[in-house]
């Protein structure tokens, strides 16, 4: 880990530096602050870079003309870098008053604020001194110590911002760490305080927390805190659910080893959202030993938890889909049809999803990645895909306006009839995708249509009986 003077500079990108020498040569003081000053001691990569000072924003304005106003906090934007004035926070327990920020002079004051001890160091200096690590928390003995630590009282800091909490479970998860006692005790006593937060803050930390590359320790953290129960009951509910996967284990263990499975193949968050609620079904439809309809169940609940949590339209979309997708049970006796049904159903561009979760369901069942002779059906799928098969209506070598022409069909919902049904033949012969065949045979279907309709006002339809069933 470099050490607190000349090795931090060494590692802070050299337009930071600019920045700051900016900052001190005319007069202000300037420090590299919070996430990134933490994620460059322990040797990570920061996602952005922020600056701490005592120049209040119209200074800032002055001093870089290039700047934007990010809000009224006194957050200014210069280039990629957030410099944020000095300030401390007032907040108040009733929670009715305005939450009220004020400005100061000392960078101790804008440490004290802030939640952990390894978010709450500075480095850097007033005009003329040299820059140097501000410490008055531990940051760096705990960052060496791998351990979250609340700044102040865990409690009091919980009580003003809930929030904080789940950034405990989500900074844990990502940086690997351990929550320090008193602060993991903290997060069992004011678990309950976590129903208030807002939805789009909790999708926003849960998300943070799924990129991580072991989610099971925040996800642990949270539901050994009380905090899954406060935010996601259904969630919590999987806890205790026996289980006959793994001996000793529950439901809930085997979401959690299903969540990491996908983050040690390197999923995308969507695979990560759909790991963690995929089982979401099973407490409510459990009976005997099964889940039966778990699956259709899953994806409602799924979708309830995502909408409520206002979380984006396409991740409720595409992980509801994938949970009510993640029970497809394959066996060679599928035929090339049934292998063809399948894509249609799930999708072409969700396949790749559906596969990585059903390999993370498995390795969090205790059996291969590959069980169920997943191999065999990527490979027939894949064969399929090359073929370039028709899966839906835009696959057929005809269309509406080919019925409405060639057979003088009506325009009206019979078309549509007509080429799902031949889309369903060709599903399984798709030699016969050709305009001359599908026409001959729309013909033929559309005359049984026009008999059957007709047979509801009355008349015999030659032949129905005999295909009847
Ligand atoms: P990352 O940027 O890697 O997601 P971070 O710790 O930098 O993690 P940010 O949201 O960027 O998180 O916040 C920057 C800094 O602001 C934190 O390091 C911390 O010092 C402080 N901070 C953020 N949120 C809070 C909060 N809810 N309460 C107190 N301090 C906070
Ligand atoms: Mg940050």
């Amino acid at each position: 880990m470099p050490a607190g003077g000349a090795d931090v500079a060494l590692s802070i990108p050299a337009a930071v530096l600019e920045l700051m020498d900016r900052l001190r040569a005319n007069g202000q003081q300037a420090y590299v602050v919070g996430g990134s000053l933490r994620d460059r001691l322990l040797d990570r990569t920061p996602i952005d870079w922020d600056l701490t000072t005592d120049a209040r924003p119209e200074r800032l304005l002055e001093l870089f003309p290039q700047a934007r106003y990010e809000n009224a906090f006194g957050t200014v934007q210069v280039d990629l870098v957030e410099i944020t004035t000095f300030r401390s926070d007032h907040e108040y327990a009733d929670f009715r008053r305005p939450h009220h920020v004020e400005f100061g002079d000392r960078v101790e004051l804008d440490l004290a604020r802030r939640d952990f001890t390894v978010n709450a160091m500075a480095w850097g200096g007033a005009p003329g001194e040299p820059s140097h690590l501000v410490d008055p928390f531990g940051g760096r003995r705990d960052t060496e110590r791998r351990l979250l630590r609340a700044v102040g009282d865990p409690s009091t800091r919980f009580g003003e911002d809930a929030l904080r909490m789940l950034r405990a479970a989500r900074l844990a998860a990502v940086l690997e760490f351990t929550v320090e006692p008193a602060t993991r005790a903290a997060l069992a006593s004011s678990a309950h305080l976590a129903g208030h937060l807002s939805g789009e803050r909790i999708v926003a930390e849960l998300g943070k927390l799924l990129d991580a590359p072991r989610p099971s320790i925040g996800l642990r953290i949270l539901a050994d805190a009380g905090l899954l129960a406060a935010i996601a009951p259904p969630l919590d509910a999987q806890r205790g659910v026996a289980q006959n996967k793994i001996p000793g284990e529950d439901l809930w263990d085997h979401v959690v080893r299903s969540v990491d499975a996908t983050a040690a193949a390197g999923r995308r968050r969507t695979v990560r959202w759909a790991a963690l609620v995929h089982d979401i079904g099973k407490p409510v439809t459990a009976a005997d030993g099964h889940f039966y309809g778990h699956d259709v169940v899953g994806a409602e609940l799924a979708g309830d938890l995502l909408r409520g949590w206002h979380a984006p339209r396409e991740t409720i979309d595409e992980v509801t889909h994938l949970v009510r997708q993640h029970m497809f049970a394959y066996d060679d006796a599928w035929s090339d049809g049934a292998v063809r049904r399948f894509i249609a159903k799930v999708r072409p561009e969700r396949l790749d999803d559906l596969f990585a979760l059903r390999e993370a369901d498995s390795l969090g069942s205790g059996i291969p990645a590959d069980a169920g002779a997943l191999t065999t059906l990527r490979n027939r799928v894949a064969a399929e895909l090359a073929a370039n098969v028709a899966l839906d209506l835009r696959g057929l070598s005809i269309d509406g306006d080919d019925l409405i022409r060639e057979l003088g069909l009506a325009p009206g919902p019979a078309i549509g009839r007509v080429l799902h049904a031949l889309l369903e033949r060709v599903m399984n012969e798709p030699d016969i995708n050709r305009p001359a065949t599908l026409l001959a045979l729309a013909r033929e279907l559309a005359a049984t249509m026009s008999d059957s309709a007709a047979t509801s006002t009355g008349r015999p339809a030659p032949g129905r009986s005999r295909e009847a069933g």
